[in-house]
């Protein structure tokens, strides 16, 4: 894939980006590693100061850099710029609470004193997806940085100038060169990049794919690795449900981001008491979603972020429906059609789907479905959403709605997942560990847990 901009709602060519030489990333490792022996001697006072800057950077930017974000990868704007202040947020959060989470940590022992303390490894390596550009960037740098340690950001080839942007601002509030450096490199040479001595550990979000190709690169040369990949979450909606509420709030679950993100909620199982009720909700909430420019502020859904994924949710739909599943709504692709205006035909739009009556075998069993699609599926009890909840291989997220305490209990204690939300859509929060099991990944993201990931937990021993 080359490194290129498109505007996902025209198909119109913004930008091409020179992919970086061996001899510019040779001198980019020499400079992060010389950065890396004097960052981390730098305070956590100082590190906050700068975390702090980069905070009041964003949110005194944030229509430039969401509109960025629309034009490379079609999110609507409303949603950009508020990914840009979520942005500075875990900037703040980190900056509060980084020295805390890694003040030493004191044990009793046959020692006169002993105890844990943390300290940074060094250069990090960050391979990052396009779908939220700033959040899942900056959900990474922020605790990184903050720990001491130095990162290399490898994002994805769609997004190349919020890419540059993040190191852009990185510098401006006070990181010094080689800190924090983007690198505008194609993904067959991440395996190469991450055996390079010089680079300590590596975090990948993105697909399974890419996930096991870094992992398995790592794990040749003994490395640490944090991988945040896909999910297909269960939504359960039971009978004690306010199916209004769980109505809206799961169409924005499912629908945020053009539907393109990992902890979406991407299949709807009710239980079948409630089932026509509910889904009568789920249809109106639908119908309403408007689709069309995503730089309008009153824009729902914007294009697809590129016309590979088009295609591929295309051809899920078309799976499921060519072999008996049913479309409530929606269905098809929007492009080329006159129900757009003639300047956004060529974009990768679709139209927001529910596809219900599944016969066994089709793609909604296993696989993710990366846009504005939702599965419905209608079970008899908690029992039998529990097992569908869990059959997939993935564990990101799971949303449930009840108001029942014992089921609330139950739900709590066996949907695999890496995070249960109860009566809530599934977010990632500052305050709060991210990340899945079974091959949703492994490792956290945020929160307390987020920053122990890249750091020696360094046992001192002293008689
Ligand atoms: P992707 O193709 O795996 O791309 C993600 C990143 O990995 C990009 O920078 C990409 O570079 C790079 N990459 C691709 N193949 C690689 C390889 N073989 N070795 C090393 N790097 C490689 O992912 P996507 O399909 O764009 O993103 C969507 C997926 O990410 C979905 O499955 C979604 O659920 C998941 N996701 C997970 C989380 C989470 O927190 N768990 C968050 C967001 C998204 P190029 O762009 O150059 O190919």
């Amino acid at each position: 894939m080359s490194i290129t901009t498109i505007n996902p709602a025209t198909g119109v060519k913004i930008k091409d980006v020179e992919p970086i030489t061996p001899a510019a990333l040779e001198a980019k490792l020499v400079l992060a590693t010389a950065a890396f022996e004097r960052h981390r001697r730098t305070s956590f006072y100082d590190r906050a100061s700068k975390l702090r800057r980069v905070a009041d950077l964003l949110e005194a930017r944030q229509a430039d850099l969401g509109k960025l974000m629309t034009l490379e990868m079609g999110k609507p704007l409303k949603g950009a710029m508020a990914e840009v202040v979520k942005c500075a947020m875990v900037c703040r959060y980190y900056a509060d609470h980084g020295e805390d989470f890694l003040a030493d940590s004191p044990a009793q022992t046959d020692a006169s004193h002993s105890y844990v303390r943390y300290e940074p490894l060094g250069i990090i390596l960050a391979v990052m997806p396009w779908n939220f550009p700033f959040w899942q960037v900056l959900r990474f740098a922020a605790p990184t940085l903050m720990a001491g340690n130095v990162a290399l950001l490898k994002h994805a080839s769609n997004v190349p100038q919020c890419a540059q942007a993040i190191e852009d601002l990185l510098r401006e509030a006070g990181f010094e060169a080689g800190v924090f450096q983007n690198l505008p490199l194609e993904a067959n040479r991440v395996v190469g990049l991450v055996q390079d001595d010089r680079v300590k550990a590596a975090t990948l979000t993105g697909s399974e794919l890419a996930g096991s190709s870094l992992a398995a690169a790592c794990g040749s040369v003994i490395k640490k690795t944090v991988l945040e990949l896909g999910g297909s979450d269960p939504f359960i909606v039971t009978p004690s449900a306010d199916l209004a509420t769980a109505a809206r709030i799961g169409t924005q679950a499912r629908m945020l981001n053009n539907g393109q993100s990992c902890i979406a909620a991407k299949r709807f199982i009710v239980v079948d008491s409630v089932a026509d009720a509910f889904t009568d909700y789920l249809v109106q909430e639908f119908l309403a979603l408007k689709v069309g420019d995503p730089l309008d502020l009153a824009t729902d859904i914007g294009p697809l972020a590129t016309p590979g994924i088009l295609a591929e949710l295309d051809q899920q739909v078309q799976t499921c429906l060519r072999l008996g599943a049913k479309a409530l709504v929606g269905g098809q692709s929007l492009q080329g059609s006159d129900r757009l205006p003639a300047d956004l035909r060529s974009g990768y739009f679709y139209t927001p789907t529910l596809l219900a009556d599944f016969p066994p075998g089709t793609p909604a069993d296993q696989e993710e479905f990366f846009g504005p699609v939702a599965l419905l599926f209608r079970v008899a009890d908690l029992d039998e959403a529990i097992a569908l909840a869990n059959s997939t291989s993935f564990g990101l997220g799971a949303s449930a709605w009840t108001t029942v305490e014992a089921e609330r209990d139950r739900l709590i204690q066996d949907l695999e997942a890496g995070a249960v939300f109860i009566n809530g859509l599934v977010k990632s929060d500052p305050r709060l560990p991210f990340g899945g099991i079974k091959r949703s990944g492994y490792g956290r993201e945020l929160g307390q847990d987020g920053m122990r990931e890249f750091v020696n937990a360094k046992t001192v021993w002293i008689k």
